[in-house]
């Protein structure tokens, strides 16, 4: 198995705030090759989950990357260990250029004597990003004039030249126009054939479409687990959804 086909495994997670219990002993584990949806509604502890697996929150249980236990690491070592995230406002800086924002990333992942190899040459790492994202043609353009879906696009790219095995994207189309959604969805088909992938997400549409499987949260544990036909067929999902 090569570092890229490594799967995150998390196991009995559970995250306290003063006492009150936002993630009570949650399981679940996403591989390369699938497309790991996470939703649930809003307070359900989603964004908890990735905050612990990131190093952004304490929690206790595991989260493993290959042999990697991950909780209890700080976020730049999980950043370093290959966990690469996006948040729900994309974080670019909007007054670089998207070249100079892949840059950055890059320099982060490298040494500096590699950097400097990799601008005398071509970049393979940050030409293999653009293309993958579609913003091969906005090399020059700065961030901050990028559409919505272009900003979550540049940070999935920042990601790519980072060289992340693992994906946590927390709701990358909310906001996004029909076709970014499509865009998107068929972005993260790609990108996850050699990593992990786990959308968190609120849009059951855009879930239905590009989810391969599924974990449904409530009130900080898991409700349900499977393909999609699987969750929406399962009463106690339909009960927290639609209220019957
Ligand atoms: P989701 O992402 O599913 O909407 P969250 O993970 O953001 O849910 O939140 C889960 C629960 O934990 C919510 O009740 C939220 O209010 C609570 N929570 C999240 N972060 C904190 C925090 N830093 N301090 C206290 N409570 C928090």
């Amino acid at each position: 198995m090569t570092a890229a086909q490594e799967s995150l495994v998390v196991t009995n997670l559970r995250v306290e705030f003063d006492g009150f219990v936002a993630v009570d002993g949650v399981s679940f584990d996403a591989h390369p090759g699938e497309v790991r949806f996470l939703i649930g509604p809003n307070g359900a502890g989603k964004t908890t989950c990735i905050d612990a697996i990131t190093g952004l929150s304490k929690g206790t249980g595991s989260a493993t990357l290959g042999a990697q236990e991950l909780l209890g690491k700080p976020a730049h070592k999980t950043v370093r260990l290959g966990v690469g995230r996006t948040f729900q406002t994309a974080s670019v800086f909007e007054e670089l250029t998207v070249m100079q924002n892949l840059d950055i990333a890059a320099g982060l992942h490298r040494s500096s004597l590699s950097l400097l190899r990799a601008r005398r040459g071509r970049d393979s790492a940050i030409e293999t990003a653009l293309a993958e994202t579609g913003l091969s043609h906005e090399l020059a353009t700065p961030a901050g004039i990028l559409s919505h879906g272009q900003k979550q696009w540049l940070e999935i790219a920042m990601l790519l030249v980072q060289d992340a095995k693992v994906l946590l994207l927390d709701e990358p189309v909310a906001g996004m126009s029909l076709d970014e959604r499509t865009a998107t969805g068929e972005l993260l088909g790609r990108i996850a054939a050699n990593r992990v992938v786990l959308v968190v997400e609120h849009d059951m549409d855009f879930m239905r479409r590009f989810a391969t499987r599924v974990t449904v949260l409530h009130q900080g544990k898991v409700l349900s687990e499977g393909s999609v036909a699987e969750v929406q067929a399962d009463p106690r999902v339909q009960a927290v959804y639609l209220g019957t």
